[in-house]
């Protein structure tokens, strides 16, 4: 039986390390702004969020996608990607 290592990807909320299919990744395009990008296959440099409540607001309150990324974006520009997150939130169980 052929064992396949779970890509592994670190929430910038949260800091946890999870299989990258369980998170919604962020990406930034030459332009410089900033896509939700359910694919995960965008081409741009890019960030992993837990679909979770409390890690949206940590990243957003800690600032680290910007940090991540080492750009920065504008409030506006923030809330509309964290206003389209909210599609992807999944409840904690
Ligand atoms: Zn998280």
């Amino acid at each position: 039986m052929k064992v396949r290592k779970v890509p592994m990807r670190r929430c910038v909320g949260c800091m946890e390390s999870k299989p990258k299919k369980e998170l919604i990744r962020l990406v930034a395009d030459e332009g410089g702004s900033l896509h939700v990008d359910p694919t995960g296959k965008a081409n741009g440099r890019g960030v992993y969020l837990c679909p979770s409540s409390s890690c949206f607001a940590l990243a957003r309150k800690r600032k680290a996608i910007g940090r991540s990324l080492e750009m920065s974006f504008s409030e506006e520009e923030l809330d509309r990607v964290f206003g389209e997150l909210v599609q992807y939130e999944k409840q904690d169980s």
